[in-house]
């Protein structure tokens, strides 16, 4: 199984997982069809299954056509079934999703929308997180609570770091300044932002990140750090407390 990722629109990725055995392929948020056809005409990869996170235009642009065109069935999760375009199949939290070889588990996690979910290919240890956990960075909070969002991204913390993270938009760079603003100090902030800056110097993503870097690096994870909320002028503030304030300070960033 390998992760092909595609470029869309200004700053959106999607992905392709493709099982290379049998040349067939799911496809992860597509923003828009026409660079994911580029991709499985020139590469003579069939498409079976489109599979959404949450139900943003950014994130299911591509649905219509490309289950016209693959014959592909639509999945996300149960209770956007009105939101989500050319739905087929319903997905519930914590259920185990299997076709042929691809197998991922799903996570509900609310906040940015109602119905976002993630899905983790365990098998591979590669996670999808869309709009809700970004490299050094999360979504905004549109439909959903501070208190959902924070609990939404506490759920990663569990995973195995060396799993690698897929997210929704290249906004590594941006969110690296918020990051190393309030947490100055730490080294390897600033060792990941000199390979973020690398790669981008040579036009290649920052994604994948991993569940270490993300721990280590990205401010939304560590809001119980002593050493953040002194850098907020928080004392006595408790972790949710501290997140909520970074939601609000980088959404004015
Ligand atoms: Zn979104
Ligand atoms: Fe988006």
């Amino acid at each position: 199984m390998i992760v092909k990722i595609i470029k869309c629109l200004t700053d959106n990725y999607s992905y392709l997982i493709i099982d290379e055995k049998l040349n067939t392929a799911c496809v992860v948020d597509p923003s828009e069809s026409g660079p994911i056809i580029n991709y499985l005409e020139n590469n003579h990869i069939n498409l079976k299954f489109i599979l959404n996170t949450h139900h943003h235009y950014d994130h299911v642009g591509g649905n219509k056509d490309l289950k016209k065109k693959y014959d592909a069935k639509v999945v996300g999760y149960k209770d956007d079934k009105q939101r989500i375009p050319e739905i087929d199949i319903f997905l519930k939290d914590q259920e185990i999703w299997k076709s042929e070889n691809f197998e991922a588990k799903i996570f509900h996690i609310p906040g940015h929308t109602l119905g976002h979910i993630s899905f983790y290919f365990f098998n591979e240890k590669i996670l999808f997180t869309g709009d809700t956990l970004f490299s050094l960075g999360c979504g905004r909070i549109f439909e959903g609570t501070y208190e959902m969002m924070f609990k939404s991204l506490n759920i990663f913390k569990n995973f195995p770091p060396e799993t690698k993270i897929y997210c929704g938009h290249e906004y590594t760079l941006q969110n690296s300044k918020f990051c190393i603003k309030y947490d100055k100090n730490n080294s390897n902030l600033k060792k990941k932002i000199e390979l973020i800056n690398d790669k981008l110097k040579k036009n290649l993503p920052t994604i994948p990140s991993t569940i270490k870097d993300e721990l280590e690096c990205n401010i939304f994870l560590r809001s119980e750090e002593k050493i953040i909320q002194k850098n907020l002028n928080l004392n006595n503030s408790d972790s949710l407390q501290t997140f909520s304030k970074l939601r609000d300070l980088k959404d004015n960033f």
